[in-house]
Order: C-alpha cells, then structure tokens, then sequence
C-alpha cells in the first residue's frame, strides 16, 4: 500500500517503520526543515552543547519493549533528572521529597514523622478531588502548594489552577524519602548523540521517503491509501468548530562561560518571576564537558495560530469541542489520528511509542484481514 504520514515526529517515524518494514511504501511529510519534531536535538554552533532545541526530553519508561526499540536506533547513555526549584528566596530539590520537606519547614524528620506532618497539614475534607488545586491540596497542603505548585501552574497554564483537571498534578509524585529522580521509571537515559540521529536512524529504510519543508495538502490524501496525520487534530478540520487550546513556550537563549546553574532543569515556583524554568542543556549531557554553556529561559502563554503548539490545556470547558473533533475522527474513513497533537494529550515520549507501534500492529493487522480502516 502506499501511505502517507503527515509530522516526522516520533509518531509518524514509528508507524512508518513498522508499515515499511511490513512491505508498505511510506512518504512522511513534515512542514518543518528536520526530522523529530518537538524532540529535535542539535549541537549549538557557538559552543558544541546538545541543545533540546524544543525544551527538554528526558527519556524515562517502565516499558521493556520501547525501552528495547529506542535501542535499537541510538546508544544511550544513563541520565536521572534531577530537578530543582528556587521558590520562596531558597532552592529545593524537587519532585518533593523528605529533603524539601525538612528544608522547607527546618525539621528533621523522618519518613513516617513527615508523614504524619504532611497529613495533618492536607485537606482530608476534599475527599474526591476536583482540579489540581483541590488534588495539590488534599495531597500536601497550603504552604507546599504555595510555594511549588501554584504559581509554577498559573505560568505554565495561564489559569488558575481550579480550571485545570487533577490528573496534571498526577504526574508529580510526592516522596517520603530522599529519592531526588524526578521519574520513578525502570528505564531512563539519554541518547548518546541526541534524538535526532536516532529518529534519522527509525526512518532510514528503503521504504520510506521523507520530504522535509512540505506542509500537508488535502490532494495528498488521494494518492495515499491511508493517511496517519500527527498533526493539530482540529487542523485536519480546518480549525471549523474552533480551535482547542494549546500553550505555547517562548526560549530565550543565553550563553555563559563555564556553569550557570549547576543542574540541567531548575523550577522557579514564584509567581512575580516571570519564566517557569531555566533549562542548562549541557547538563542533559553530563558525559560531556564542553568549556561552555547554553541556557533556556522558558516563558509559557496562549498559543496564537502562528506558534508551535506544545501542551494541551485541555479546560474542563473544552472538554465538548475535543468531543466533537474526536467523534469527526473517528468517523473519517482512511485516516489515523495519532501522537500528541493528532490526540490533544499530553503524552510523554514513551507512551508516544507505545501507542505508535500498537497503532501500526493494529492497522497492519486489518489489513491483513482486509478489514475497514
Ligand atoms: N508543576 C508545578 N511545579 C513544578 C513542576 C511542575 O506546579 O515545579 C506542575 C505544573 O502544573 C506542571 C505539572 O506539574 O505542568 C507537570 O509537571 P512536569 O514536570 O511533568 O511538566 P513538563 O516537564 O511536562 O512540562
């Protein structure tokens, strides 16, 4: 068959691998002039550093098998994010922990002593949490939420966190104990020359023809004979129900000689700080050790039809407009929605493969049977 991919991102990479080395001929399509899509990687010209060119990836699974497939492609080298957060005139270790704990209230507790604090200071009255700031709440309390969790959201989500579902906050875990890995993954690194070539690598096979700098165009669909969009899934439709919110991120990049801030990824919980974090990208790479350094001031807004979009807000409000670009796609005969914007979630890279490849053994299989797709 011949199929088209729209997005050369990790969706579309390995889906077509999978359809290509299945037999199928894939044309992958992507407006961009690279490969990888927001996980593009590249060495900054001025000072050799790795640089996340569209904000940090850290690679963290618990998947045996997508931890074996990016394996394939790339060597990685071990990484743990280790992230801090300058909050309140004073810098923590994140996600919290004992340490933060301790710090923050100048004790020194033990597990199951902060423990009993942390519960006596969260509000067990919000029995089934709402929105993250009710889930914020119920699981550390006031002075925690303040100083972590609510200004850090308002910038990154530019709303206020009642409007936002509880399942964000999910994905933070709060520890009563000195682990200081921000992923409690099985699996976790960092490709040893970037997520670039290792992209390059999942889309170099004899079947699939990649056209950079190309932008999707409704008469390509007529040559395919199914198309796997990864792009914005209200802009397969033209945007005509209204577009779903995204935020988009603004770097501001700078240089400095030598080490600025002495760890990869560092947070800034207060609210009359403007950025939400500063990423230093040479330590994504700590094998390395150019002399240099390359840091990301990252600011957070709405993202206008012009911006990439990056994070799916995902309002309760919005939750209708989803629902009826869901029912169109599903309904839309010889086109796969797929990956994070194809989905408006907020998937992380290896959830991305995962349903990559389930998606592909699925298509191939109705194939094979000659099935409806
Ligand atoms: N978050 C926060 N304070 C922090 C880090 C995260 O309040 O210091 C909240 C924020 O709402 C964020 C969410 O937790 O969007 C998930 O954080 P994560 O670090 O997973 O975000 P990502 O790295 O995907 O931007």
């Amino acid at each position: 068959m011949e199929i088209l991919l729209v997005g050369a991102g990790l969706s579309g990479a390995v889906i077509g691998r999978r359809l290509a080395e299945a037999g199928h001929r894939c044309r992958i399509i992507d407006a961009r002039d690279h490969v990888g899509g927001n996980c593009f990687t590249e060495r900054d010209a001025d000072t050799g550093v790795m640089v996340h060119v569209y904000g940090p990836h850290i690679f963290h699974t618990d998947d045996a098998e997508v931890w074996e497939y990016v394996n394939g492609f790339s060597d990685f080298m071990p990484f743990q994010n280790r992230v801090k957060s300058t909050t309140q005139g004073a810098v923590y270790s994140l996600p919290v922990n004992l340490l933060t704990i301790n710090q923050f209230f100048g004790k020194t507790m033990r597990p199951d002593e902060a423990r009993a604090f942390i519960a006596a200071q969260a509000d067990t009255s919000i029995a089934d949490p709402q929105n993250f700031e009710e889930q914020a709440l119920r699981l550390v309390g006031p002075a925690l939420y303040e100083a972590f969790f609510k200004g850090y959201t308002e910038k990154q989500w530019g709303c206020s966190p009642t409007e936002l579902p509880a399942s964000i906050l999910k994905r933070l875990p709060l520890r009563f104990n000195y682990d200081d890995n921000y992923f409690f993954h099985r699996f976790q690194g960092m490709p040893t020359d970037g997520y670039t070539p290792m992209i390059a690598a999942i889309l170099d096979h004899p079947n699939i023809t990649v056209e950079l700098g190309t932008a999707y165009a409704p008469d390509m669909a007529g040559a395919a004979d199914h198309v796997f969009w990864s792009g914005p899934l209200d802009g397969f439709f033209g945007y005509d129900l209204g577009r779903l919110g995204y935020r988009t991120l603004d770097f501001e990049r700078f240089t400095h000689d030598g080490d600025y801030q002495g760890c990869a990824v560092m947070n800034y919980g207060d609210r009359d700080v403007p950025w939400t974090r500063i990423t230093e990208h040479k330590h994504f790479s700590p094998w390395e050790s150019p002399p240099g350094s390359v840091c990301y001031r990252e600011y957070s807004r709405a993202c206008g039809p012009d911006d990439i979009p990056y994070y799916p807000i995902r309002l309760v409000e919005e939750k209708a407009l989803l629902g009826d670009y869901v029912a169109r796609a599903e309904k839309t005969r010889g086109v796969t929605f797929v990956g994070r914007l194809g989905t408006y979630r907020y998937l992380d890279m290896d959830v991305t493969i995962r349903e990559a490849l389930d998606t592909a053994d699925l298509f191939l299989d109705r194939a094979a049977g000659g099935g409806d797709m």
